[in-house]
């Protein structure tokens, strides 16, 4: 592929970035280009990758002049940096690590935001707040039989950490309990008074992607969220769907 030709196609992601979330970073631009697999960029996220340049589909070099380009258009086109963090969905949330040599220039190249100069300052905070909390951490429901690298037991759930998958009572998050998803009211609830929760996910071979299975909660949290039903919470009217099977129940092995 030509420079020019290289060029256009990292504008051309990043405009389109740009006008869907008034926002676009590098790692949208990697995806836009179709060099960073959505499920790839799960697994980093989720700390299964230890890098994301591993998984990225181009060479260093022109990794390296898309990353170029696209910094040169951010400031032509007058965008504002703002460096945000990116942890891991795992239990000790540690910052994620972007490239090959780990360099703190190109990781603060990495990390950086550039935002539409056209949200307000209130509205460009906003949205730095948001994307500098720490996302939920990621449970895995997976889909072969697996060893817990911690006590070599094994479960319906694991979590990773460094190490390497480990089960929910080595993670410390087996006191939580299964919500599974389809009540958006009732799970909004329980998600917000629940200190510690965990979105729970399943690799579908079907789709090619990871999909949310429901929400680890504190049982304490889930009691309350089902006592403040509908009626008392009018934004959950509307959603309300009848539950559906015991929610304390952990997600069934896939057969
Ligand atoms: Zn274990």
């Amino acid at each position: 592929m030509g420079g020019a030709a290289l060029e256009q196609r990292v504008e051309r992601a990043a405009e389109a970035a740009l006008a869907k979330q008034r926002y676009v970073s590098a790692v949208d631009v990697l995806v836009g280009l179709g060099w960073l697999a959505p499920t790839h960029l799960d697994e980093w996220r989720q700390g299964r990758v230890p890098y994301l340049e591993r998984v990225v589909q181009a060479s260093l070099p022109k990794l390296s002049t898309a990353m170029r380009v696209f910094r040169r258009w951010a400031g032509r086109r007058g965008l504002v940096p703002s460096e945000t963090g990116y942890v891991a969905r795992t239990r000790d949330r540690r910052p994620l690590r972007f490239s090959v040599s780990g360099a703190s220039e190109i990781e603060r190249a990495y990390r950086t935001h550039w935002v539409s100069p056209e949200l307000s300052v209130a509205k460009r905070e906003r949205l730095a707040e948001r994307q500098g909390r720490p996302p939920d951490l990621v449970v895995i429901s997976p889909l072969k039989d697996w060893t817990c690298t911690t006590c070599s037991g094994t479960g319906d759930l694991l979590i990773m950490q460094d190490v390497g998958p480990v089960c929910l009572r080595c993670a410390a998050l087996d006191h939580l309990v299964f919500l599974p998803s389809g009540d958006a009211g009732l799970t909004r609830r329980a998600h917000r008074t629940s200190e510690l929760s965990a979105v729970v996910v399943r690799f579908s071979r079907s789709r090619k992607r990871y999909e949310r299975q429901g929400l680890l909660v504190e049982s304490a949290a889930l009691a309350q969220a089902e006592q403040s039903r509908p009626g008392t919470d009018e934004r959950a009217v509307g959603v309300h769907a009848p539950a559906r099977g015991d929610p304390r129940a952990t997600p069934g092995r896939p057969s």
